[in-house]
């Protein structure tokens, strides 16, 4: 009689490695506020090649350490997104075990990036596989979309459509791979100033938002298509005045950009980073040049998008 193979209990893993790229939103059309306080969105996604990188490995209480290749103050307290994410993981689904987690940065911090956002997603995938809950991607989305409404988006990847606070996804198709000159003039903004400045500003102009706003259509046929300088043509982001007054070198970037034949630049959510697209890497190489030379940036560098969302790289 041959034996059958006994199921006994998983192994434990001691290490869970998940990597989770940073975005772009190539459009962000901002309408009015909802009954929770949160102004409604239509914006474009886009997942670009900056990674953060996320190691979780079992311990009896939550750890958190921080290795960075980009400047800024990154929170270690309870405030962290990765810390958060992990305790409401605990929370929701009871778990008492503990983990020691370490976050390596790529992504601007503060820099309407979406690096935070894309660490609580790569925790919550990690965590879920370390403690065995094994969560399915709507469950982990869900869970993401309470700690911030870029969380699904970094889980998700490519390009997509974001509604309401921008956690409301649908994947957007595209056409072959994009190029960037991702440049920062330095400096951080932050999220709920620039909205609060984008609510004053449309007072004193006497400009009503839509309640809904709506996607741009033509942005996402110059997606489908690859026509590179009709996407140049339709980045936009209703921020980018809010974010001009309160960061007093950005709009002369993004004036540089688009006078150095940039197929188009725009401030990328909040700001302060700029995303400016180029025809291929050798155009992204010659305007990183000029952009680099001019003396105003703090940060630049050539990325290509869009790449995939969350995705665990070690397990074991
Ligand atoms: P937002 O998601 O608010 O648009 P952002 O993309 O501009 O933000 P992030 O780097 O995600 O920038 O961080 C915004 C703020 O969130 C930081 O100033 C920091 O105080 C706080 N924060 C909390 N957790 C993290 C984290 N893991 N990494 C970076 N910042 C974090």
């Amino acid at each position: 009689m041959t034996a059958l193979p006994v199921d006994g209990p998983p192994t434990p893993l001691s290490r869970v490695v998940v990597r989770a790229p940073g975005k772009i939103n190539l459009s962000l059309a901002v309408g009015g506020v909802d009954g929770r306080g949160y102004h409604q969105l239509a914006t474009v996604f886009h997942a670009v090649g900056l990674y953060e990188t996320v190691t979780v490995q079992p311990s009896d209480v939550l750890t958190l350490s921080v290795t960075s290749h980009v400047v800024g103050d990154v929170p270690l307290d309870d405030s962290n997104l990765a810390l958060r994410a992990a305790k409401l993981l605990q929370e929701r689904h009871g778990v008492t075990a503990g983990a020691a987690i370490h976050v390596d940065k790529e992504v601007p911090v503060a820099g309407g990036m979406g690096g935070g956002s894309a660490d609580a997603a790569a925790t919550l995938i990690a965590l879920s596989r370390l403690w065995g809950l094994r969560l399915a991607p709507d469950e982990l989305r869900r869970l993401g979309a309470d700690l911030g409404a870029d969380v699904p988006f970094a889980m998700l990847g490519h390009t997509a459509l974001g509604r309401g606070k921008g956690d409301d996804l649908s994947s957007v198709l595209t056409s072959g791979d994009w190029t960037w000159v991702l440049a920062s003039p330095g400096g951080h903004l932050s999220t709920p100033a620039v909205y609060g400045r984008f609510d004053e500003l449309m007072l004193e102009i006497g400009r009503e938002v839509p309640r809904i706003p709506e996607p741009d259509a033509i942005q996402l046929q110059a997606l489908r298509s690859g026509d590179v300088h009709l996407l140049g043509q339709t980045l936009h982001n209703d921020l980018q005045a809010a974010a001009f007054s309160l960061h007093e070198h950005l709009e002369d970037l993004v004036t540089l950009a688009e006078t150095s034949g940039a197929c188009g630049a725009v401030v990328s959510g909040s700001g302060p980073t700029i995303a400016v697209l180029a025809r291929d890497r050798d155009h992204a190489h010659e305007l990183a040049g000029i952009l680099s030379g001019s003396g105003r940036v703090g940060l630049c560098l050539v990325t290509e998008g869009s790449v995939p969302g969350a995705k665990v790289v070690v397990e074991g």
